[in-house]
């Protein structure tokens, strides 16, 4: 591993050449090393009579299925760059997304099995003025046919891959958890190293078979799932969308022994999981995207006392991870902190004034590597931003490194707010509320007060059939944070806002919040 001198396609076929017999996608059938490489040159000579050359965008908006994964090698093949779109965008997100990133093609399917989306992009094709041909997944034709239209011109060869590790892969938008989606430019380069990294920390293996639940159009399904599996010469287990029971069967019958997963999804998983049945053929699970509230934890813990249980912190502006737990740290080390800087990752804790925090003192967390991205799609200005000279990527994340080399997440600085003149994470309450037994998940966010400035509103949703009140909870604060920490509101709702990746979505908190103002006045 820790090889960043090959593109993916590169990649594919040393392990077609090295493993080729060995199974690397499994859904209800089975996909070699050396079949799918033969699937990528298949569809990369149908994209190409299709005329997608080097530097062409293909969107593609699909489940996880094996057609995303063999477009993804095609289009390397070609060196074209795919725009890895979610399926549950909604209409305004599709077409921003399809038009910024001046995409030619977009590769769908029809429906999820719960949603139809045929109307969807008839919808919004005629807003993409670069938008050629949209092409629907069809199980009963090849994919081949499905682009070309023609089988007679669905069997033309590639011309030579195109070998530029430093070019173009794919574009992830971000996941849109604190304002509007910006594409990261993520190269052949930095997806390998950013692969690497995780296949290092925790031993992934040819022996480890791992769930793809995350989407693919997210760093967790690209590249903590898939291309991770990939350098180890790993199993990916594929399913199509995320549902607890399914997840719950695959991680109970031996089968899987590496899963990764966002909180909200962890928390259905240990719902389903229910008494009795343990996590025990799990080698190690992941939690990360976003805060792993030290409660869960113990919760998957206690459902998996043997699982390695690592916290992963990463961003698709650095294709992936960039921090994780070590495999032997205690639970209150991971459960406390972000883990430490994978191999190939270097960090700085910057203060508010610009300057280097050398002890444990709290700022932002910048880091630097191959697996940066090259900056943002046509989004110069945002790029600058977050890109900073010497190669530094800024998180926007405040944490504060521990005597080990640890990271603690204080939270992310959008989200800070000022509560009568002193700092809020709204992190550090959530962690609080969700340690209540009657409380699944929670998330606030700081709402303007012409008294104390701003203020905390809270959204916290609880356990089936419990009776718990807003005004305990907010007592239950009172009792374990400083005054001006504890939330000033507290709503009890059925369900909280997510991205299309699982992650509570605080812009769309800040609407609900607009909604329950407007109700109060
Ligand atoms: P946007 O940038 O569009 O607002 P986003 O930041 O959620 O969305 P991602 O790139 O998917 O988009 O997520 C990266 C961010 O997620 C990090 O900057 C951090 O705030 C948060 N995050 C990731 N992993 C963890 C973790 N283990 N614990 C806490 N926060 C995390
Ligand atoms: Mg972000």
């Amino acid at each position: 591993t820790g090889n960043t001198s090959v593109t993916l396609y590169g990649e594919l076929a040393r392990a077609a050449a090295d493993n080729g017999d060995q199974v690397f996608l499994r859904d209800s059938g089975t996909l070699t090393f050396a079949e799918l490489r033969e699937r990528a040159d298949s569809v990369a000579g149908a994209l190409a009579a299709r005329g997608v050359g080097a530097g062409d965008r293909i969107a593609v908006a699909t489940t996880n299925r094996r057609e995303w994964v063999e477009l993804l090698f095609a289009s390397a093949r070609l060196g074209a760059i795919m725009v890895s779109l979610n399926v549950r965008y909604r209409d305004t997100e599709l077409t921003y997304m399809l038009t910024q990133s001046g995409a030619k093609i977009v590769v769908t399917e029809r429906s999820d099995g719960d949603v139809d989306f045929t109307d969807l992009y008839a919808r919004v094709i005629p807003l993409v003025p670069s938008l050629g041909h949209v092409v629907y997944l069809d199980t009963s034709i090849r994919l081949e046919e499905a682009i070309v239209h023609d089988a007679s011109v669905a069997s033309i060869p590639a011309s030579n891959p195109v070998d530029d590790p430093a070019s173009t892969a794919v574009i992830l938008y971000t996941s849109g958890t604190t304002g509007s989606p910006k594409g990261a430019v993520l190269t052949h380069r930095s997806l390998l190293a950013a692969a690497a990294g995780e296949v290092e920390r925790i031993g992934f293996s040819a022996q480890d078979r791992m769930l793809a639940t995350m989407p693919f159009n997210h760093v967790g399904g690209l590249t903590c799932t898939l291309l991770s599996a990939l350098l180890a010469r790993g199993q990916v287990v594929l399913h199509p969308a995320f549902s607890p029971t399914a997840v719950v069967n695959a991680l109970t019958n031996d089968d899987i022994t590496i899963f990764a997963g966002v909180p909200m999804m962890w928390k259905l998983i240990l719902a389903t999981l229910g008494e009795g049945r343990t996590l025990s053929g799990l080698r190690v699970a992941i939690v990360g995207g976003s805060n792993a509230e030290p409660t869960m934890c113990q919760e998957i813990r206690r459902a998996g006392p043997t699982v390695r249980l690592v916290n992963l912190y990463g961003m698709t502006e650095f294709s992936g991870p960039c921090l994780m737990s070590e495999l032997d740290d205690d639970l209150e080390t991971i459960s406390t902190t972000l883990g430490t800087a994978l191999d190939g990752v270097e960090t700085r804790v910057v203060d508010f004034d610009g300057g280097i925090v050398d002890g444990e003192g709290d700022g932002e967390l910048q880091v630097r590597g191959a697996a940066a991205a090259a900056g943002y799609w046509d989004q110069a200005m945002a790029t600058a931003d977050t890109f900073r000279p010497g190669g530094w990527v800024a998180t926007g994340d405040i944490v504060a490194r521990t005597g080990t080399g640890h990271f603690r997440f204080r939270g992310r600085l959008k989200e800070m707010f000022i509560q009568g003149g002193y700092n809020v994470y709204p992190v550090e309450v959530e962690n609080v509320l969700t340690s209540h037994q009657a409380v699944v998940a929670a998330a606030g966010i700081g709402i303007s007060d012409t008294l104390k400035g701003e203020i905390g509103h809270y959204f916290v949703t609880i356990v089936d059939g419990s009776a718990i009140t807003a005004d305990t909870l907010i007592e239950y604060c009172a009792g374990r944070l400083a005054n001006y920490k504890v939330p000033v509101a507290i709503t009890i709702v059925d369900k909280l806002p997510t991205t299309p990746g699982g992650k509570i979505g605080k812009a769309d908190l800040r609407k609900l919040a607009a909604v329950q103002s407007s109700q109060l006045d």
